[in-house]
């Protein structure tokens, strides 16, 4: 829903003047970079019938912006008792009933009044009155640039303070507490914000940079712009985003001279962001160190510490590291949203982790899964917070991922294989009914074992398959036999999830006497055990002999159909080429 601009006229040229500002369309924000997050407005008329003063009130309580058609006068008395904090209060703008001059009365830097005055006189070609120095003087404004990166100013006699420096041209010192407030952390952090505009962190790590993404750098001396942009421009287009929605660039501080990324900082205004290498060695994550990096710049990696030092604790790798040409570049954002993943790792390696589910348990705080996965995650995701309950109590575990966001936290629960297939979606959107609110399920798929088994085997399911669990905890034996039969019947390649386990030893025996019904007991078969992990076992063998096997809960065993044979020791369906 769009916010309104209350617009307040006396004369009959003022309530021609707005019903002129009713046709304008909206304003947008502008230093919400990405479109997405860009605050709509309309113009809305002040209704007579509510007293001035009533209406005024509302709009103070609101945080809407006003717009004043008349004297200055009338708008300064008006609002007076209402004015408060220009960190806090809504913005006001005055216009004259001719339309001639539009002027920024109160919170023009971190309401926006500013930007709502030149885009009112740009529209009514009228003449903007920007009274604030920063502004007029082209300097450094501490308030806007609070405002861009989500960050509260807590000592506000300090901003008079900063922009009289930033107008002389000299330095300034910023102390940037940890962000968001929910989380206060009292690490301090000594800021150099130069007048054009970079940063130089120096001391402990704080997220400065709340919303939007931040591609960290590390480039060899002397890298042109276009050589960064490059790279720069093809790690954001893997993750479908483009250089619009940086919201900086952060580096390290041996290289913020570097002219290439001088000039991508200024081209696209994006900040560029520097740190020490103290404050880069003492960020945590999954990261991927290079003794060579180390020794030339005294930290072991620059790209990914930068980003997710610019990010923050509560942030995450989007892309990591990618180099080309002596540059580096990893992504990083730190979002927060009511989305709780339900992420498919793969069978175990991280080889068959896709991308978006390495992102994903890069960026959330809490990893919720089953004992045995997450110390499959230990290496990589160590670092977080996981939780666990028992097997078979995967309801709990649900339960848990919605309690875990309910305070705040990002929370994935990770399921081995695909989470869409014998995983954990489908009872995560049941669960979901018992916890209202507005909680986005997101389904992120993986390599399932039927895949990477038959990969490891040859090619068992190249035509028309079915795939069987042979579990009955969840589902009546006799459904299952039912399967079997029908699948045996319309001679489909089988692939056989659970097996066997400690209680149902002779489950893959009864399958095959079953399937043994109706196909022959030559046919090619094969199992692969711990796919993707420690110890792999493969197996090729006919029906008959298959049913003589033990395998254990960590199998996965395939059935030809028919058409199916051994080539080279590989288990291949042909899919009936002529060849
Ligand atoms: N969601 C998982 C399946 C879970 S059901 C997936 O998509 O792969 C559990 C069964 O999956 C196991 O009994 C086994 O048959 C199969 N399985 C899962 N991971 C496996 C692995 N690494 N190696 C072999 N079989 C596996």
């Amino acid at each position: 829903m769009s916010k309104e601009i209350k617009v307040i006229y006396f004369t009959d040229n003022g309530e021609k003047l707005a019903n002129e500002l009713l046709g304008v369309k909206g304003f947008s924000f502008e230093w919400e970079k990405d479109n997405s997050l860009k605050e709509e407005y309309v113009f809305s008329l002040w209704e007579k019938d509510q007293s001035l003063i009533d209406c005024c009130r509302d709009c103070f309580a609101q945080g809407l912006p006003m717009v004043f058609i008349g004297a200055a006068g009338i708008a300064v008395r008006t609002i007076a008792p209402f004015l408060k904090d220009k960190l806090k209060d809504p913005p006001v703008v005055v216009m004259d009933d001719k339309g001639l001059n539009v002027i920024s009365l109160v919170s023009g830097h971190y309401g926006g009044g500013n930007k709502l005055a030149v885009y009112l006189a740009e529209e009514l070609k009228a003449n903007p009155v920007i009274t604030t120095a920063t502004d007029i003087n082209g300097a450094f404004s501490v308030d806007v640039f609070a405002k861009e990166r989500h960050l509260d100013i807590i000592n506000r006699d300090g901003i008079a303070k900063v922009s009289t420096k930033a107008l002389s041209g000299k330095p300034i010192t910023l102390s940037i507490k940890d962000y968001p407030p929910k989380n206060p952390v009292d690490v301090v952090v000594e800021n150099q914000v130069k007048n054009d505009g970079t940063i130089n962190l120096k001391g402990e790590v704080a997220s400065i940079v709340n919303e939007g993404i931040v591609a960290g750098i590390g480039c060899k001396k002397g890298k042109t712009s276009e050589e960064i942009l490059e790279l720069l421009q093809n790690s954001l287009a893997k993750i479908g985003k483009d250089i619009s929605q940086l919201s900086a660039i952060a580096t390290i501080d041996i290289k913020e001279k570097e002219e290439g990324l001088k000039e991508i900082s200024k081209l696209y205004s994006i900040p560029l962001i520097s740190f020490d290498k103290d404050v880069l060695s003492k960020v945590e994550g999954s990261i991927s160190t290079s003794d060579f990096v180390k020794d030339t710049v005294g930290v072991d990696n620059v790209c990914e510490r930068a980003a997710l030092a610019a990010v923050g604790k509560e942030g995450g790798l989007l892309l990591e590291k990618q180099a080309m040409n002596g540059v580096t570049v990893a992504l990083a954002c730190n979002e927060r949203t009511n989305t709780i993943y339900v992420v498919g790792m793969g069978p175990g390696e991280e080889g068959k982790m896709t991308l978006e589910a390495r992102w994903v348990l890069n960026k959330v705080d809490v990893i919720v899964g089953y004992t045995v996965y997450l110390e499959l995650l230990k290496e990589k995701y160590g670092h977080k917070e996981m939780l666990s309950t028992p097997m078979k109590q995967e309801v709990d575990r649900c339960r848990m991922c919605f309690e875990e966001a309910a305070k705040g936290k990002s929370v994935a629960m990770v399921c081995s294989g695909d989470a869409g297939i014998y995983g954990m979606a489908s009872i995560m959107y049941e669960i979901s009914q018992e916890y209202p609110g507005s909680w986005d399920i997101d389904i992120v798929p993986g390599i399932t074992a039927a895949t990477s088994g038959s990969s490891i085997l040859g090619a068992p399911l190249n035509h028309d398959f079915c795939v069987i669990s042979l579990s009955d905890l969840l589902t009546p034996w006799e459904t299952i036999e039912k399967r079997l039969r029908a699948a045996a019947e319309g001679d489909f390649a089988i692939a056989l999830y659970n097996p066997s386990s400690k209680k149902r030893k002779d489950y893959l025996q009864r399958a095959c006497d079953i399937l043994m019904e109706k196909i022959s007991p030559e046919t090619c078969c094969g199992y692969v055990r711990n796919i993707g992990r420690e110890g792999t076992e493969t197996k090729i063998c006919t029906l008959k002999e298959l049913r003589a096997e033990e395998v254990d809960m960590f199998t996965t065993v395939f059935i030809g159909n028919t058409q199916t044979k051994i080539i080279n020791n590989k288990l291949v369906t042909p899919r009936g080429y002529r060849i």
